[in-house]
């Protein structure tokens, strides 16, 4: 049945049968459209979406073909003038014809698209596989309503149902003027499922790139708050532009540096690091301690070493008296080095008691050549790590004392004295010993390698120097590789000497003293009865608190005299009563008493031996703190006597009848050692023959069962002259 309908054209918007549009118009076209509609046709109007909606005036014969006939259901007039109406959409219609009676109102002959014939199982089955495709699509994709499903549950028309369905869809205009033209119902069920797998499509990527996206958000989100959080943190701090110019100041440290560059790329590496790391975490004090330590390294830094023997010799001369051999060999060194161009291998060592002048004389060498000059001490050292450093991952660790050294060199070349190898230890820790051997050894120490800093470093321009107490104590791989240099202790001429020229003058100018005359007596009398020493330390200290309490006396007297003279009757006054006497020798001839002499670390002792006997069954008895090997001297001694005894003239019952009793006095001091073989033999003789022994004469060294006597003679006779320069006084 074809009628004629006015036309109600819409743009973006899209009226299907069985759904409702709500409009509001103003202008005066509509309105007659709408009254027309409500006048002559029974409020039908027929409804169509002109499909270009930017068109104002579209030509009729663009103008779709199929539209939708819809009954005006609301109509308002709102006080403003304007009128909202409600169209309900019922009927597809085609077109036949637009008229365009006048130009404001279009008009179209339409006719009623018939009811679609369907077979009832094909309807039933459609409905059914729609229904179920939708409640798939309502689970997977969200923002579809589930109000859907309610909303057809009850619709048994396939073509009322599409209808309803493609409005709940998410689609496009263009799209649902599709539906709009498609008159065929399973055509427009097809249509749906079609868009509705699209749709789930879709959305599966959609949610892919989604989560993709999400996660590098996420990530990136989280580093970034991080990063803010951190940044608003040092601001309040106020570290932030300290921290970032600290960072640019350690770069341009690095760029300053002469050394390799693998060196410099770990420097820069670890300065990156640095700045990575968020100033709370523990690990930014260790990888800055780090950077600093790398940094602070003398990196090739060479001073020039000042090669006029002679003049080096005569300031080694100034600082230090005598030390002959030593300064002999420095002067060696220096010539072969300056002929060569190369460095001597050899390591020196100075071996002698305290106060020698191992130490200040490794400082004058350095001095005198123009050397830095940087000492460490390893006595005590037990630990390997101590001298060669300890790994990072150790807690706390940190470079060796050697790189610790170097630092507090500031040159790559400088006199380096390492002090008491003889005191280091070995334990669980591994043997410093051996880790100083590969400091030390010159086919090594180019590469050296300290566990903490981990880069090479070259150690083989400095010039090391060793002092020991006594050799017996160095290991022996040390020891193997050093060249020994012994300062033995000092007569007490020589201290006089020592006094004089060095030790005085050096603390009078430290005071600020011009003119102190200080006789030689009372500077032998402060070496004999107030200090026991080999070396001079001890005496320097009297020395200086002499020089001390005479400043102190010219403040208080406000005296001007700086003219001072010290004679031997002032020691008493400026030092107190005497500290040491030498009371336990006596110089008269006696029978069964012998000097022996010790050797202790003040350099020597004179002990007296003394033997007594009386009747028994030839029992020996040893007392005075005696070691083992002391007392078997006394033992192998009394047997050379026993199986000689008629060389000596010695009756041999009175060895078998009487106890012998060897006492050595000052029974706190423990006495070890063979050397007194020679004494113990000598004072037994005496006893047994009733022979007196000199008393200005002392003596040392071992004897053997068959009454050879060993030791180094060269050392005793200096040992006996001091002894008898001591007990004539002088
Ligand atoms: P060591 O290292 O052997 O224990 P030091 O080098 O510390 O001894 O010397 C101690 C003091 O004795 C220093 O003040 C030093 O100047 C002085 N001294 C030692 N021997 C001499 C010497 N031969 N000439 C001048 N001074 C000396």
């Amino acid at each position: 049945m074809k009628q004629n309908l006015p036309v109600l054209l819409l743009k973006g918007l899209i009226l299907l049968p069985s759904n409702d549009i709500r409009l509001e118009f103003d202008n005066d076209i509509s309105k007659t459209i709408i009254d027309v509609a409500g006048i002559f046709h029974n409020n039908l109007i027929f409804v169509v979406t002109q499909k270009d909606p930017l068109e104002e005036n579209p030509d009729i014969n663009d103008l779709p073909k199929v539209g939708v006939i819809g009954r005006i259901t609301h109509k308002l007039e709102l006080p403003n003038g304007k009128i909202r109406v409600v169209i309900t959409g019922f009927r597809r219609a085609y077109v036949n014809e637009y008229l365009n009676p006048d130009d404001d109102i279009t008009e179209a002959i339409v006719s009623e698209v018939p009811i679609e014939e369907i077979p009832n199982d094909i309807s039933i089955g459609t409905i059914r596989k729609l229904y179920h495709e939708l409640e798939k699509y309502i689970k997977n994709v969200p923002y579809i309503s589930n109000g859907l499903l309610a909303l057809i549950s009850n619709t048994k028309d396939i073509s009322k149902l599409t209808d309803i369905v493609v409005t709940q869809i998410s689609l496009s205009n263009e799209r649902l003027m599709d539906y709009v033209s498609q008159v065929s119902a399973l055509k427009r069920v097809e249509m749906i499922l079609e868009d509705i797998y699209k749709e789930e499509q879709l959305y599966e990527i959609e949610k892919k790139i989604d989560s993709k996206v999400k996660k590098e958000l996420d990530n990136s989100q989280k580093e970034f708050l991080l990063r803010e959080k951190f940044k608003i943190i040092k601001e309040e701090l106020g570290e932030d532009t300290f921290f970032e110019s600290e960072c640019d100041e350690l770069r341009e440290s690095v760029d300053k540096l002469n050394c390799d560059k693998k060196v410099k790329n770990r420097l820069l590496k670890e300065i990156k690091r640095y700045e990575n790391t968020p100033a709370t975490s523990p690990e930014i004090g260790i990888i800055r301690n780090y950077i600093d330590w790398l940094l602070n390294l003398p990196w090739n830094i060479y001073t020039k070493d000042y090669e006029d023997i002679k003049k080096v010799l005569k300031s080694l001369d100034e600082s230090h008296y005598g030390l002959f051999n030593v300064k002999k060999r420095i002067i060696e060194y220096l010539a072969v080095k300056k002929y060569t161009r190369k460095i001597n291998g050899t390591i020196i060592c100075l071996v002698g008691p305290p106060g020698v002048g191992k130490t200040t004389l490794a400082y004058s060498i350095a001095k005198s050549i123009k050397r830095n000059f940087v000492k460490i001490s390893v006595g005590g050292v037990s630990d390997e790590g101590e001298i060669v450093g300890h790994r990072k991952s150790y807690l706390g660790a940190g470079p060796g004392r050697i790189i610790d050294g170097m630092r507090r060199a500031k040159s790559s070349n400088p006199v380096f004295l390492i002090d008491e190898i003889d005191k280091m230890s070995k334990d669980y820790k591994g043997d410093p010993a051996s880790a100083l051997l590969e400091v030390l050894d010159v086919s090594q120490n180019k590469y050296f390698k300290d566990n903490y800093i981990e880069e090479e470093y070259d150690l083989s321009n400095v010039m090391f120097i060793l002092t020991a107490n006594s050799v017996s104590s160095i290991p022996n791989a040390l020891l193997d590789r050093l060249e020994i240099i012994n300062i033995d202790g000092y007569t007490d001429l020589e201290k006089l000497d020592i006094a004089k020229k060095y030790l005085i003058p050096k603390i009078c100018d430290s005071h600020g003293l011009k003119k102190v005359k200080i006789d030689d007596d009372f500077i032998l009398d402060v070496i004999r009865y107030y200090t026991k020493e080999a070396g001079v330390r001890e005496l320097e200290r009297k020395i200086s608190s002499v020089i001390r309490q005479i400043v102190t006396n010219m403040v208080l007297k406000k005296s001007k005299v700086s003219n001072y003279i010290l004679q031997v009757n002032d020691v008493s006054k400026y030092l107190g009563n005497a500290l040491f006497f030498n009371n336990n020798i006596s110089i008269q001839p006696q029978i069964g008493v012998v000097n022996g002499l010790a050797f202790t670390s003040y350099g020597g002792d004179v002990l007296p031996i003394e033997v007594n006997y009386y009747p028994g069954n030839g029992r020996l008895i040893l007392t005075g703190s005696l070691g083992d090997v002391f007392k078997e001297s006394a033992k192998i001694a009394l047997s050379y006597i026993k199986a000689n005894y008629e060389l000596f003239n010695i009756d041999y019952d009175l060895l078998l009848n009487n106890d012998i009793h060897i006492h050595i006095p000052n029974g706190s001091v423990n006495k070890e050692g063979p050397s007194a073989g020679v004494n113990l033999t000598t004072a037994l003789i005496s006893a047994f023959t009733n022979l007196k022994i000199n008393g200005n004469i002392a003596m040392t060294g071992e004897i053997t069962l068959r009454g050879n006597i060993l030791g180094n003679f060269k050392r005793k006779y200096s040992r006996n002259r001091w002894i008898k320069r001591k007990n004539n006084g002088g």
